[in-house]
């Protein structure tokens, strides 16, 4: 048959990464887990069924997303997941800059280093699937006080999606963002969604068809207002 697709996860080592990690193989994928701790994502690999590969990847660290590329060679789905900073007890007016500059380093950096890695290599093969693990938080429609350092970097992401997917429109690579919903994870704290929900709105955007939307914004297979 034909060979599996490869993906790669980023912040992979628990949460909604993880989970995306144990979904993508039990279909088959070969799954590269990132984790910026890499005992960590050994760890969390050893967990897992399937083809799963444990890889180094900070992905703050300017350097490393395409130092992984030259390493393990092209993959077919990047899930830019990593995602830091749900600052509820920030606001915009006493913002601490460290926090603030962490968030757009990882949130908006981080995942714009993974596709400047990463799609090129999609787009020469004719296909790929890339998916910004987002938040409601930052939808515009709805966003006012609260979490500012996360919101902005979010909304941030989204306006990355929409450029990256305008680039990349008619290559057979397809870009979203994805909201997960609100999860039960370290982030999430109690009460959300299983994780296993959470990573389904993002795989959601993985099975898309050649003909699928590409530059939007989803939640659970349905668009979410930017
Ligand atoms: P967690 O806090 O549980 O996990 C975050 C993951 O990101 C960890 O593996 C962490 O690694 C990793 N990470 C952080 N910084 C970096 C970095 N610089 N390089 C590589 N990995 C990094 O969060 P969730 O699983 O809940 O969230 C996953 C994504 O979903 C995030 O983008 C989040 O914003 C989004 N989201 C989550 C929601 C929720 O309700 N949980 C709601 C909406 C969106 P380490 O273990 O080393 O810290």
């Amino acid at each position: 048959g034909a060979p599996a697709r490869v993906a790669l996860v980023t912040g992979a080592n628990r949460g909604i990464g993880l989970e995306v990690c144990r979904q993508l193989a039990a279909r088959g994928v070969r799954v590269f887990l990132g984790a910026r701790d890499y005992e960590k994502g050994a760890e969390a690999a050893r967990r897992l069924a399937g083809d799963v590969s444990p890889v180094a990847l900070d992905v703050n660290d300017p350097d490393a997303p395409a130092r992984l590329a030259a390493g393990i060679g092209p993959v077919d789905i990047l899930i830019n997941n990593a995602g830091i900073h749900y600052d509820t007890w920030e606001t915009a007016l006493k913002a601490d800059w460290r926090i603030v500059r962490e968030a757009f380093e990882t949130n908006l950096f981080g995942a714009w280093r993974m596709a400047q890695a990463f799609a090129p290599e999609m787009r020469a093969r004719g296909w790929g699937r890339i998916v910004n693990v987002s938040s409601g938080a930052g939808s515009l429609a709805s966003m006012g006080a609260g979490t500012p350092a996360y919101a902005t970097s979010k909304a941030a992401l989204n306006a990355l999606t929409r450029v990256l997917a305008g680039e990349l429109a008619g290559s057979g690579v397809l870009v979203n963002a994805v909201c997960p919903g609100w999860v039960a994870t370290d982030m999430g704290g109690s009460g959300g969604r299983p994780v296993a929900d959470g990573a389904g709105s993002v795989l959601w955007a993985v099975d898309l068809p050649a003909d699928g939307p590409t530059g939007g914004f989803f939640r659970d297979g349905r668009p979410v207002a930017w």
